[in-house]
């Protein structure tokens, strides 16, 4: 683990990996100014995400008994 980022519980300066600098802050992350740019530029603005429709495997057999008609 020594590739690991510095973690600390303690409410002590980290650096912004953002813009650098150091900033008052519990754990590592931006700093106030960067998360409220980041927060009015991806904010809360609902996103279209194009998902895949479904379409099943024709390799897939249906099982005999449950497609059996009574
Ligand atoms: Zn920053």
């Amino acid at each position: 683990m020594s590739d690991a980022l510095p973690l600390t519980l303690a409410a002590t300066s980290s650096i912004c990996p953002r813009c650098n600098t150091l900033h008052n802050g519990r754990f590592y992350g931006p700093c106030e100014e960067c998360r409220v740019q980041l927060k009015s530029t991806m904010g809360n603005e609902a996103r279209d995400i194009e998902v895949a429709e479904y379409v099943p495997k024709m390799n897939v057999t249906p099982n005999a008994v449950a497609t059996k008609d009574d």
